[in-house]
């Protein structure tokens, strides 16, 4: 089993040279945060992922969660683990100011959540649900329940869940029959929801459940979903937790990996109804789950990166030990000296290193938003249009990156957890070395918070033809200004055509996109995975692209260290090598259409 350390170069290079972290918190008038304090931060958060996070996770993976007589049994050591987790403030660290956070910028926040997820993917799973629940309650809930509930949630003290799915209501959630009826000033919420994320343990002393269910009077379908807040422990009058309230998990999952992470069967309101409180407007539920979901949806594309960090450094240590080669005087050598060695692992770091990078990037998009909107309404007090417009540019772009950073960095997981046992070769598939936990635990990353196929969907639908492809066009119109860029730079040449041309790609495959989606009801659904896939290698090579840029010029200058700047260079032209044409083959395919996709009768399977 191999230490882990959280790659602060890789992701200092990302943020302060490439992506100017500072520049954007001086517009976000966070003028206290800065490369340093950033520096600081993930050197600490890597301190505690390291030493206390990762040698947790073989006991997550052995000794998994249980169920007794007092609910969810969490794995020995997680609650110690947990609970300096949020006594270091680590909780609260992007937290909304107004209810005790610390306001930190989300790309900082994208890094230092990488450091949880890679050194403990089921332990930190348990903050990832309660910072989306944080996230629906304050864009949606009334003042009353934000101050009730968020100042704890913010903390940590207590943690949230996301009881969307039921037997019959996976992807499709207007199959949802959970209900609420009112009573007072409450609701009284029944039903059985399944696969409910960390639904209950003893890590804190209240969890606060966001419940999909429907009101009485509800259209059929999604309009008729409501979102309840219902909370573990009912609050007192001096608001700490007091009567238990009627939400019981009553199983839990035997599953393939994240055994750490307890998959709950959660049973609302056997005992007459849990007391739950409306979020949002009636028969909204869903829009306000959505906020939920979407942060959500850019954390698993930050767990599948940190798994695959972890893979990829438990890889090179393996290949730099093992030998398995004779030289001519007998003397023997390892296997990272064989090309095939070096391809899988040169694949491992570089789809990485994109993966970090767009990461971040979408990140950032979320703090414009938030900054744009904040300085506009400061600016602007009479002209409230403006600030919302303003914000709207950074958030649409914010959205429309959240399908490629969930579907195309998940599925790039599952190839990277999959090379990191082939490193290992048999070492690989026994269970003792530790690789085949990153691969087994990588595998729900393209599954939970919507399939890979619904993030097409979401990506050519919602996200392409809802605006006629305007967001994809100026990213695109970005990505082909990078290319021209390069282009100037002699050692950059080579690489600034295939950007181009990949471009050029996205850009076919989107006008293919809208004018086929009309005229074929199967084009946008069986071109949308290897739609997003396509945009996915695309972003992934104007990252490295950018980040060839930022290193040619820091190699120049001579600052900097050179042969971190080198190995960056070097590490962007085998993106540029071997990811980068897969967006070619991802067009032939959107271009060869569905027709052999769907000319079977289903008898014929
Ligand atoms: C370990 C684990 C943890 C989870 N945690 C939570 C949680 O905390 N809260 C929660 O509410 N849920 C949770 N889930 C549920 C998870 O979100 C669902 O499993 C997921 O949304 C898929 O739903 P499903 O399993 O019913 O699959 P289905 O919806 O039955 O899908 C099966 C297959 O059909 C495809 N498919 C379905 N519909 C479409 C479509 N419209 N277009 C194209 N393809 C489609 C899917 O892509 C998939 O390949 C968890 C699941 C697991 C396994």
């Amino acid at each position: 089993m191999s230490d882990y350390r959280f790659p602060y170069k890789d992701a200092a290079f990302l943020m302060n040279d490439v992506l100017g972290f500072e520049q954007m918190c001086q517009d976000a008038g966070l003028e206290d945060v800065n490369a340093e304090l950033a520096t600081a931060i993930l050197e600490e958060a890597g301190r505690l992922g390291s030493e206390v996070f990762a040698p947790l996770n073989e006991v997550g993976d052995h000794k998994g969660a249980t169920l007794g007589e007092n609910g969810v049994q969490e794995t020995p050591g997680f609650a110690d683990a947990y609970r300096q987790y949020v006594d270091n403030g680590w909780a609260s660290l992007s937290g909304d100011e107004q209810y005790g956070g610390q306001n930190m910028p989300r790309m900082l926040a994208a890094a230092v959540v990488e450091v949880w997820d890679s050194s403990n993917l089921g332990l930190s799973l348990c903050p990832l649900l309660t910072t989306g629940a944080v996230e629906a309650i304050a864009a949606h809930a009334s003042d009353e329940l934000k101050d009730t509930y968020l100042p704890n949630m913010v903390s940590g003290e207590w943690t949230g869940s996301m009881c969307l799915t039921e037997p019959a209501a996976g992807s499709d959630l207007a199959a949802v029959t959970s209900k609420a009826v009112p009573e007072g000033d409450h609701y009284l919420v029944s039903g059985q929801k399944i696969f409910i994320t960390w639904g209950d343990h003893q890590m804190t002393n209240n969890i606060i459940h966001l419940v999909l269910a429907r009101l009485p009077d509800a259209p059929a379908g999604v309009k008729g979903i409501s979102l309840f807040l219902v909370p573990k422990f009912l609050l007192d009058e001096n608001g700490q937790p007091g009567e238990r309230n009627d939400a019981y998990c009553v199983g839990i999952e035997h599953k393939l990996g994240i055994h750490g992470s307890p998959t709950c069967t959660m049973s609302f309101g056997d005992k007459g109804g849990a007391i739950g409180y409306l979020v949002g407007k009636p028969h909204n539920g869903l829009m306000a789950m959505f906020t939920m979901m979407n942060e959500a949806r850019q954390g698993v594309g930050i767990q599948s990166l940190g798994v695959s960090e972890r893979s990829y450094q438990q890889a090179v240590a393996y290949a730099k030990e093992r030998l398995q080669g004779t030289r001519s005087d007998g003397s023997r050598y390892p296997i990272i000296e064989f090309p095939d060695v070096r391809r899988m692992l040169m694949m491992m770091k570089s789809a990485t290193e994109a993966m970090r990078g767009l990461i971040y990037t979408a990140a950032a998009e979320a703090d414009r938003a938030h900054a744009v909107g904040a300085a506009s309404r400061r600016d602007f007090p009479s002209d409230p249009a403006t600030s919302a417009e303003a914000a709207q540019k950074h958030a649409a772009r914010n959205a429309l990156y959240t399908p490629i950073v969930k579907g195309w960095i998940s599925e790039l997981s599952q190839e990277i957890t999959s090379y990191g046992i082939q490193v290992h070769g048999g070492m690989g598939f026994i269970e003792e070395t530790g690789a085949a936990q990153h691969y087994r635990d990588a595998r729900i990353l393209t599954i939970y918070e919507g399939t890979t196929g619904i993030q097409g969907l979401d990506l050519a639908g919602r996200k392409t033809l809802g605006d006629k492809g305007a967001a994809l066009k100026s990213l695109l119109e970005e990505i082909q200004a990078v290319a021209e860029e390069m282009a100037d730079v002699e050692s950059l040449a080579g690489m600034a055509a295939s950007l181009m041309e990949a471009v050029r790609a996205g850009e076919e495959a989107m006008v293919w996109l809208l004018s086929n989606a009309s005229q074929d009801r199967n084009a946008a659904g069986g071109a949308s995975v290897n739609f997003m896939m396509l945009l996915g290698y695309v972003c992934g090579g104007w990252i490295m692209g950018r980040s060839a840029l930022t290193a040619n010029n820091l190699s120049e200058s001579g600052d900097g260290d050179q042969a971190f700047l080198t190995a960056k260079q070097v590490t962007a032209r085998f993106y540029f090598d071997h990811l980068l044409p897969r967006a070619g083959s991802c067009l032939a395919t959107i271009k060869a259409g569905s027709e052999s996709m769907m000319a079977l009768d289903v008898e014929q399977f």
